[in-house]
């Protein structure tokens, strides 16, 4: 269903809406949004909407900072939660231009558009399935956040434990009038840990319907007096919150998706494993998008289900890079060290990349690895040669700062701002006092 300025104007008047919000995405992922009136619509539309991005974290000097709102209008849609007879409000989510027209290259949308088009010059559109997972926590008398989780339920567990289905079945409503389709919602292993999975789309539609996921959780958990939060690791000792990125190449010219091949001994083509290889060989470069946070590396630890090896499987869950069961259309492989606090559009972008660049090298993949990596020892992960993934937010930017291609996918202007960004955060948090050293030193020393 193509969208066009008619068929958008007739929504307009359908659902009486009154205010458009104009969102963006910043170099974090934030999503940023100014507000018109529906009676300017034709201006949106024809991209003529300008604002500062001297104050937008990651965008423009404030000698240049005049930056216009391009709406993507497939994301035009109503916000179930505006809705009366006579009212609404509706939004677009924009990609960002220059002045003379040109793509803004500190837009984390143009960034993926790139990456998309790198695929598409071979031949190829990319497919990707993400799984956010998320905490509801109570908020206290003030509304604030507080560390108390909503629920103290476990995997799959159902109500009276889980009081948090009432709020999954209103998120999952509320998305569903936005357009999405859902596939599944349920309890997580964690205490007040919630995963609610939407269909797979071409990799600049799942980071358009990631960002407004993460919107909706929040705004629908607000209405129940809940704060969710995407944070990695809320909470120590419990599971931390992934992004599962399942992804795939789809061939355009055969209509078929291009990880199948129905004679190998694991149904998966020539292409598979170099892409399989290329993320292997380039997954330390890019942690720093994927698992952004000081926090993301209290996540990648053995024993919670998340991936601190590098090392793939068909089935291994302790494995950074999984085989789904699904074959034909629906083959697919799913990296699983991604975390909810990343910025979609650059984290599906590294993603992609680096298995498109283990397709241009025709990389071999390492065998895989099928045992419970989380119970080998020291000396077994050294005899069958499995790396670590790089363990602090310091050692993640160090690595993606090597070689050429952090820079090449993201461009000069992201990567230089993403790194000083990131080494900002990383030595904000070297130099503070946390509780943990008080606890631990205050009184013996
Ligand atoms: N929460 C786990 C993670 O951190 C994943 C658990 C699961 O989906 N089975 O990735
Ligand atoms: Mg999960
Ligand atoms: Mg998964």
């Amino acid at each position: 269903d193509t969208k066009t300025l008619e068929s958008i104007q007739s929504e307009i008047s359908a659902h009486a809406v009154e205010l458009l919000h104009l969102q963006f995405i910043d170099i974090e992922g934030i999503m940023k949004h100014v507000t018109v009136t529906s009676a300017q619509v034709e201006d949106v539309v024809s991209g003529k909407i300008m604002f500062d991005g001297s104050s937008i974290k990651g965008f423009s000097p404030i000698n240049k900072s005049d930056l216009y709102l391009q709406p993507d209008l497939s994301t035009f849609c109503v916000m179930p939660w505006t809705k009366t007879e006579e009212y609404s409000e509706a939004r677009f989510i924009c990609s960002v231009k220059n002045p003379d027209g040109t793509d803004f290259a500190g837009d984390p949308r143009n960034v993926l558009k790139k990456t998309v088009k790198r695929a598409a010059d071979k031949g190829f559109s990319i497919s990707v399935g993400p799984e956010l997972e998320f905490f509801l926590f109570e908020t206290d008398a003030a509304g604030r956040p507080t560390q108390t989780t909503q629920d103290f339920g476990g995997y799959f567990e159902p109500s009276p434990h889980d009081f948090g289905e009432k709020v999954r079945t209103d998120i999952y409503k509320t998305l569903k009038q936005m357009g999405f389709i859902i596939e599944a919602s349920h309890h997580e292993v964690a205490i007040g840990q919630h995963e609610i999975n939407f269909k797979y789309a071409d990799a600049l539609g799942a980071a358009d319907l990631s960002t407004t996921f993460k919107w909706v959780v929040k705004t629908v958990a607000r209405k129940h007096g809940l704060h969710a939060s995407f944070m990695p690791k809320p909470i120590a000792g419990e599971n931390g919150s992934g992004m599962h990125t399942n992804i795939s190449l789809f061939d355009i010219e055969k209509q078929e998706n291009a990880f199948f091949d129905e004679t190998d001994k694991k149904q998966l083509s020539p292409l598979a494993y170099q892409f399989i290889a290329g993320m292997i060989d380039n997954v330390k470069n890019f942690v720093a998008v994927t698992n952004p946070l000081v926090n993301s590396y209290k996540r990648l630890v053995p024993g919670y289900e998340a991936p601190c090896y590098i090392a793939w499987s068909d089935s291994n869950r302790s494995a950074l890079i999984r085989i789904p069961a699904t074959r034909g259309a629906g083959t697919r492989v799913e990296i699983r060290c991604p975390d909810p606090s990343a910025n979609p559009y650059l984290a599906f972008a590294v993603v992609a990349a680096s298995g498109l660049d283990g397709i241009d090298r025709q990389l071999e993949v390492v065998d895989p690895v099928d045992a419970d990596i989380f119970a080998m020892d020291a000396a077994e992960l050294k005899e069958r040669q499995i790396d670590n993934l790089p363990s602090s937010l310091e050692a993640a930017i160090n690595a993606f700062e090597e070689g050429d291609f952090g820079r090449n996918t993201l461009g000069d202007h992201v990567f230089e701002e993403y790194v000083a960004a990131k080494r900002n955060e990383w030595d904000s948090f070297r130099t503070a006092v946390t509780g943990w050293e008080i606890e631990q030193y205050q009184t013996k020393f």
